[in-house]
C-alpha cells in the first residue's frame, strides 16, 4: 500500500505535461504541496497559463509553453513524469480529431523516451473511454472494452489505447518504471466553462437560468470524481511503481438526468430540462471497479456528489458574477 505523506517528494523534479489544463494545474498544485519541484509542459490548446498563474510565485514551479508531439524543450533531470497532455472534452476532440490522436501517440511516445533517458518514473492519465460503450458492468480493469474504432469518439478512445500500448512496449523494451491510471469522469472548479462536458455545462446554464440539455432521456450513466480525489490518486501513482492500469474515479453511479436535478436544487434554479439528441456511441452506463485503488495505491475517493458539486459551484460564482 502506498501512503504519501507532506514533503513526500522533498526537492524531487517532476515533469507534468497538459500542466496547464483542469486536472493538471491541480495536480502542479498538489505535488508543490508534497515538496517537489514541478515543470509544467503545456501548448494551451484547451487549457490556459492562466489556471497556473497562482503558482508562479512559488520558487519550485516553472511553466514552459510546449507541445509534446513537437521539439521539446530541454528540462533539468525529472524524476517523475505525469503525461496528462491530451484533448479530453467529446467536442474539443471533434473539433482536434488529428491533434488528439498525435498527443495520445506521438506525445505518448517522445515522453516515454525521455522518461528513459532520466530513468523517472512515468505515469499517463488514460481513461474510462478504453472500455468504450461497456458491456461489462462496473468495469474492472480486466476488461478489454467495447470501442467502435472509425466513431466519433475513436481518435480519443484509440490515442489512449495507444498510449497504453505504448507504455507496456516502454516497460518490456525501454524498461521504463511506467504506470497507467485510467480516469474516470472527473469534475471541479477550473474545468472549462465552454468545453462541452457535463458538470460544467449544467452549472453554467443553471445559473444562467437556461434551459439544461440533457442528451436523450438522461437515462445514461455516469460516475462522477471530484478533482481533488482524482489528484490524490494521481499523486499516489507517482510515488510508488504500480503499472496498472488503476480504474480511478468514484463509484457513485447516476443518471445523467439526476445529476440534471441534482444541479437544478443545488443552484435553486428555475431552469427546464430540455432533451436534446443524444451523441452517437454515447456510453450507456460507466461505474468504476475500484478494488485495483483500494488494494495498490490504498485511495478511494472521499468527496460526495454534492460537495463537490457546491465547491465547483462557488468557483464558477466567485469568476464570473450571474449576470
Ligand atoms: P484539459 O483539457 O483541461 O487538460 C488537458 C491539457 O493538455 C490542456 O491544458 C491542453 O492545453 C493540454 N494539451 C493538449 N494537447 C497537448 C499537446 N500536444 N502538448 C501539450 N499540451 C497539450 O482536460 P483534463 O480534464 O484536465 O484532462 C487531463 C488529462 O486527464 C487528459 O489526458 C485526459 O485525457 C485525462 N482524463 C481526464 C478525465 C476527466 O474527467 N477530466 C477523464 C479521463 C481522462
Ligand atoms: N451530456 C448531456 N448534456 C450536455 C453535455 C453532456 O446530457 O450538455 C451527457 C453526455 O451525452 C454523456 C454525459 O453527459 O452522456 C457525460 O458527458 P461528458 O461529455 O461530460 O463526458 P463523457 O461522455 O466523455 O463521459
Amino acid at each position: 500500500m502506498t501512503t504519501v505523506v507532506a514533503n513526500h517528494f522533498g526537492g524531487r523534479h517532476v515533469l507534468v505535461t497538459g500542466g496547464a489544463g483542469f486536472l493538471g494545474s491541480h495536480l502542479c498544485e498538489a505535488l508543490l504541496g508534497r515538496g517537489a519541484r514541478v515543470t509544467c509542459w503545456d501548448n494551451e490548446s484547451t487549457g490556459s497559463e492562466e489556471n497556473v498563474a497562482h503558482l508562479a510565485v512559488h520558487p519550485g514551479f516553472t511553466y514552459r509553453p510546449c507541445d509534446v508531439t513537437g521539439p521539446l524543450p530541454s528540462v533539468e533531470h525529472a524524476d517523475v513524469v505525469m503525461h496528462l497532455a491530451s484533448i479530453a472534452s467529446p467536442l474539443a476532440y471533434a473539433r482536434l480529431p488529428i491533434d488528439t490522436l498525435r498527443s495520445g501517440s506521438a506525445g505518448t511516445l517522445q515522453m516515454l523516451e525521455l522518461a528513459a533517458k532520466h530513468d523517472a518514473r512515468f505515469v499517463v492519465s488514460s481513461t474510462s473511454e478504453v472500455y468504450g460503450d461497456p458491456e461489462v458492468h462496473p468495469q474492472h480493469e480486466g476488461y478489454w472494452g467495447h470501442v467502435n474504432p472509425v466513431g466519433p469518439r475513436a481518435v480519443y478512445d484509440e490515442s489512449k489505447r495507444f498510449a497504453e500500448a505504448a507504455v507496456v512496449g516502454a516497460r518490456r523494451e525501454w524498461g521504463v518504471d511506467a504506470g497507467i491510471v485510467r480516469i474516470f469522469n472527473t469534475y471541479g472548479p477550473r474545468m472549462a466553462v465552454d468545453d462541452g462536458r457535463v458538470v460544467p455545462t449544467f452549472l453554467d446554464q443553471a445559473v444562467r437560468g437556461l434551459p439544461l440539455t440533457v442528451a436523450g432521456d438522461g437515462s445514461q450513466t455516469r460516475s462522477l470524481c471530484y478533482v481533488d480525489d482524482t489528484v490524490e490518486a494521481l499523486v499516489r501513482m507517482a510515488a510508488c511503481d504500480v503499472p496498472g492500469p488503476v480504474n480511478v474515479g468514484n463509484p457513485d453511479e447516476h443518471t445523467i438526468l439526476e445529476l440534471a436535478q441534482v444541479v437544478v436544487a443545488l443552484t435553486g434554479s428555475s431552469s427546464p430540462i430540455e432533451h436534446v439528441p443524444m451523441p452517437e456511441d454515447d456510453p450507456q452506463r460507466r461505474r468504476p471497479d475500484i478494488t485495483r485503488a483500494r488494494t495498490e495505491l490504498g485511495w478511494e475517493p472521499t468527496v460526495p456528489l454534492r460537495d463537490g458539486l457546491r465547491r465547483t459551484l462557488d468557483w464558477y460564482l466567485a469568476r464570473s458574477p450571474v449576470r
